[in-house]
């Protein structure tokens, strides 16, 4: 589940002219993504279903647009056809279990079946709606709205596996960091902990107190204009007071 073994990759090239002109076994519109399969799809039906619907999910909760475009998800069954796919296609990608990949055409997903399929699919297809409307998205808010959105839906709020881990945190006195995740700018200095942290930060916004949810679309919605929008920690801090006491409240059992 964690983004550890996932990678969002931006690339330029032209491979949306390679994958147009190729046929799929399993070819299925879902919103706004267009999903190719190698294998059958009629046992993921849950899974599909949730894809169609995550588009508006995260625009209920994040006020996000309708894309600008387009998303390709492409599905494989085994391991080593999606390995020799993105080889053949994006040999300078590094190796991941399941990818997001944005090059100057529309924005791709890649993943395979195998252990947290469902989740890497979920994860990677919310990266790839957050960046069809966002001109840019921090990388560590990128990665908590993902760890957010990765889980079944009816799991979201209360089930999330890193729910217990923040709560051992703030038992130990310990809180999520936000500022030290915002000057995070490599992938690679995103860890375990900054995921955790991340994530607790969305969750704190999406269900905690009402005016740091509407920091947080507020945020968005400056991201979505480009440019550099004032930091969402010195937004919090201003209107939600005594933010570290706040997070522990919200998130006692
Ligand atoms: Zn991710």
């Amino acid at each position: 589940m964690l983004g550890l073994a996932a990678l969002c990759a931006l690339v330029a090239g032209h491979f949306s002219r390679l994958t147009a002109a190729e046929k799929w076994p399993e070819e299925r519109k879902l919103g706004p993504f267009l999903c190719h399969a190698d294998f059958s799809l009629d046992g993921q039906k849950k899974l599909l279903g949730e894809i169609e619907s995550l588009q508006q999910d995260i625009a209920a909760i994040l006020g996000t647009q309708e894309p600008r475009e387009n998303i390709h998800l492409f599905l494989f069954e085994k391991p080593a056809t999606y390995e020799a796919y993105l080889k053949r296609y994006f040999p300078r990608v590094p190796a991941r279990r399941a990818l997001y990949i944005k090059g100057r055409g529309p924005g791709m997903v890649f993943a395979h079946q195998g252990t947290d399929f469902e989740i890497d699919v979920r994860h990677e297809s919310t990266h790839a709606l957050l960046h069809a409307s966002f001109e840019t998205v921090p990388l560590w808010l990128d990665e908590g709205i993902a760890e957010y959105f990765e889980v079944p839906r009816g799991k979201r709020a209360s089930e999330n596996p890193h729910l217990a881990t923040i709560r051992a945190l703030l038992r130990q006195g310990a809180s999520p960091r936000l500022e030290a995740l915002e000057g995070i700018s490599d992938l690679k200095d995103m860890g375990r902990d900054e995921y955790r942290d991340a994530w607790a930060w969305v969750h704190f916004m999406i269900h905690g107190p009402r005016d740091a949810h509407a920091d947080l679309i507020t945020y968005l919605k400056d991201c979505q204009d480009g440019g550099e929008p004032e930091k969402l920690s010195a937004r919090l801090r201003r209107r939600v007071p005594d933010l570290e006491r706040r997070m522990a409240e919200h998130f006692k059992p």
